[in-house]
């Protein structure tokens, strides 16, 4: 038969993150988690606790900052105290480099005030170093009580691992080619320093395991091959997507390939911001994808045509986007009263063509009149035609309907 659908998630432990009173779960079938990360410096305070508050409010459910400094990591309590202190409760997670074994252990306050730590297994030291600095920043994930993502990522790989791989491939009686040999090292890496944790006493379920890559194809292959050999939660996300509309579809197109075969339990897009563009983007990105691939629902979504010639003026255009920002507007206080509004659909079409078809599979869907044809426009609740709207302000009028059935569907 034709099915339409997709695989189910893949079996991983649960990984629960606590800030104050709120948990955020990563895996065990629990919804593919949304995040994202600030970019200003964490010890300019006042601009931190802003950025993380918008991210926050545009739907990231967790948000990661740099602690790459002393400065960086006495500011953090501050954050977490300002953000509590203006009803964000958002957990935190720390991102750590090179130095995170002392920052952690220095900074007991700082340590506390994070709800997870994000370790780099590729620059946390060389030899025994690297391991006694490891086992340093696990003993505070243990002492705390604190999930940790282990995020490995190929622009910062463990050389020696990298080194051994090769030696044993190079003894293979059918070596790898070099890319074999970089993915094996990513995920033996990711492997090894989650099992490594495990020992030191942190829980399975405390740990994420992510391995980021910068093209799709490498980023499919490898989350493939891990996902076969372990359980471990898995995050994922396309490293240095780029900018603009190329980030976003090289990060669609990696993640909803994974996603579909029930691979991934939270997800960043990485898009480096155009000049002006607001850092929430990746947000937005991050929950269209989930929600066009039916994997959660955060927003009612606009069906809309692309228009041609047949469309009579720029009030299509102007209406297909004023009524999806009045969505996403009307979000979260919709869904605090209105449980289930998300899952809303409308539809906004350009001509007699689809228009009143496609308008009639939404919830709502408004049909605007093409060259030529007559001025009235109709609206559909439900498949049926519910009212007839003339005038200059149909998108006023359209928003008043669409406040009504929201009230009467879904109060
Ligand atoms: Fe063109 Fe009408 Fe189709 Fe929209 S619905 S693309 S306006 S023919």
């Amino acid at each position: 038969a034709l099915v339409s659908g997709i695989a189910p998630r893949k079996k991983t432990f649960g990984v629960i993150v606590r800030q104050g009173k709120k948990t955020v779960v990563i895996g065990n079938g629990a919804p593919v988690v949304v995040q994202s990360m600030t970019n200003t410096a964490t010890d300019d305070v006042d601009s931190t606790v802003r950025q993380v508050f918008e991210l926050a409010k545009a739907g990231s459910e967790l948000v990661r900052l740099t602690v790459n400094t002393p400065e960086a990591a006495a500011a953090v309590p501050s954050i977490r105290e300002k953000l509590d202190a203006a009803g964000c409760d958002v957990p935190l997670v720390g991102d750590f480099h090179y130095n995170g074994h002392l920052l952690l252990t220095q900074f007991p306050e700082c340590a506390k005030a994070l709800s997870k730590y994000r370790i780099n297994p590729g620059n946390v030291g060389q030899g025994a170093k690297k391991d006694a600095h490891f086992a340093d920043m696990i003993a505070v994930a243990c002492q705390y009580d604190k999930p940790v993502r282990i995020g490995v990522n190929w622009g910062s790989m463990d050389q020696a691992l990298l080194e051994r791989i090769r030696d044993e491939n190079a003894k293979r009686d059918d070596p790898w080619p070099i890319q074999g040999v970089m993915y094996e090292a990513l995920i033996t890496s990711a492997i090894e320093s989650a099992d490594r944790a495990v020992e030191l006493g942190l829980p399975a379920d405390h740990i994420v395991l992510s391995c980021k890559v910068s093209q799709v194809q490498d980023l499919i292959a490898v989350y493939r091959e891990l996902s076969n050999r372990c359980s471990y939660a898995l995050h994922l996300g396309l490293t240095e997507a780029g900018v603009g509309s190329k980030g976003i579809v090289a990060s669609v197109a990696a993640l909803s390939v994974l996603l579909q075969e029930g691979i991934g339990d939270t997800i960043r897009i990485s898009l480096t911001p155009e000049p002006g563009e607001a850092r929430t983007r990746e947000v937005v990105v991050a929950q269209e994808l989930l929600q066009t691939t039916g994997l959660r629902n955060f927003v009612p979504l606009v069906t809309s045509c692309p228009g041609c010639g047949r469309t009579s003026s720029s009030l299509f255009q102007e209406l297909a986007t004023s009524t999806q920002n009045y969505l996403r507007n009307q979000m979260p206080e919709w869904k605090e009263r209105y449980p289930g509004v998300e899952t809303m659909s409308v539809a906004v079409m350009g001509c007699i063509v689809n228009g009143p078809g496609e308008s009639r599979h939404a919830n709502i869907g408004i049909s605007l009149p093409g060259n030529g044809e007559s001025p009235a426009v109709p609206v559909f609740e439900d498949g049926q035609k519910k009212k007839t709207l003339r005038g200059d302000n149909i998108d006023k009028q359209f928003q008043k309907i669409i406040l009504e059935y929201v009230q009467s569907h879904y109060g």
